[in-house]
């Protein structure tokens, strides 16, 4: 995201074309320009065609991969406002980064629904305020659906946004924070192949839908983008069993799962959060990986 700083006239003469734009294609408050209406012209400066001709606007740099070298931008991008500032949603070419080797380690990374996301070292995010959220507005509809007033139906729609906003500035603070400690520990991260993960016999019916839904993917995806600009190796690993192996012994049985959330092995007595196991054994597949990709 690029932070605009236009003037006062400039910022009207954006948001009047932002509006006329939004009537005719019924999006939300952004718009999509490419190269024919919007050119950066160096980094510094954008020119944007809005309704009132063609205006110049200073960039005020966020993102700090643009300064690095080797990135280009990609003559597309999303006006977007939010809270009144201006910004460009920009799509830029990250050129990949130096595979210098093998990492020092593994980071595996469970996600999951009672927590989000786990990972080896067994710090957990956990999904709570998410689920409230939501829940909160599932209620909210079942009381409203019975008016469908217009009104009503404005509410939802309203409540709808702030809800995947809110499960999306989540996933972000989420990926961040793992990339950002893998990149501090010279790590990779380990993620299950997401195939597998239907296979998991452990989650409930209602708990499937949830991993289908567009916010498990979401951070999978936040993960892997954020992971690819910092340089962090992302390996996909067999998500068969991770959840019922030992880590300690080894031994691989369904019963080391006693409740959906603990791990307890049957063999020797190893115990934890079945979630933590998942990632630990995540984390390791991934070097068995490398192994093989040497061999
Ligand atoms: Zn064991």
């Amino acid at each position: 995201m690029l932070k605009l700083a236009p003037d006062a006239e400039q910022a009207q003469s954006l948001l009047a074309t932002m509006r006329a734009c939004n009537a005719a294609a019924n999006r939300a408050a952004e718009v999509a320009y490419d190269q024919r209406i919007l050119t950066f012209k160096g980094r510094d400066w954008v020119s944007i065609l809005t309704l009132t001709g063609r205006i110049l606007v200073p960039v005020a740099y966020q993102g700090r991969w643009l300064s690095a070298s080797g990135t280009t931008m990609r003559g597309q991008a999303d006006l977007v406002c939010r809270d009144g500032t201006l910004y460009l949603a920009v799509v830029i070419d990250v050129p990949e980064p130096p595979k210098d080797g093998e990492p020092d380690g593994w980071l595996g990374v469970d996600l999951g629904i009672v927590n989000l996301a786990t990972d080896s070292t067994g710090q957990a995010h956990s999904g709570k305020a998410v689920r409230a959220v939501r829940y909160r507005n599932l209620m909210l509809r079942r009381r409203l659906q019975q008016k469908a007033t217009k009104s009503a139906k404005r509410l939802l729609k309203k409540r709808r946004r702030a809800e995947a906003r809110f499960a999306r500035n989540t996933n972000h603070v989420i990926s961040k924070h793992l990339v950002g400690k893998a990149q501090d520990t010279r790590s990779g991260i380990a993620l299950e192949d997401l195939q597998g993960i239907r296979d998991r016999v452990t989650v409930t019916r209602a708990q499937r839908a949830d991993l289908h839904s567009w916010g498990f993917h979401q951070l999978r995806a936040f993960i892997t983008y954020k992971a690819a600009i910092a340089g962090v190796p992302v390996r996909l690993v067999d998500p068969r069993n991770t959840s019922r192996t030992c880590p300690a012994c080894g031994h691989c049985a369904k019963r080391n799962r006693p409740h959906r959330d603990s791990f307890l092995c049957v063999a020797c007595g190893f115990a934890g959060p079945a979630d933590h196991i998942a990632a630990i054994n995540i984390g390791r597949r991934a070097v068995s990986h490398a192994a093989d990709d040497a061999a």
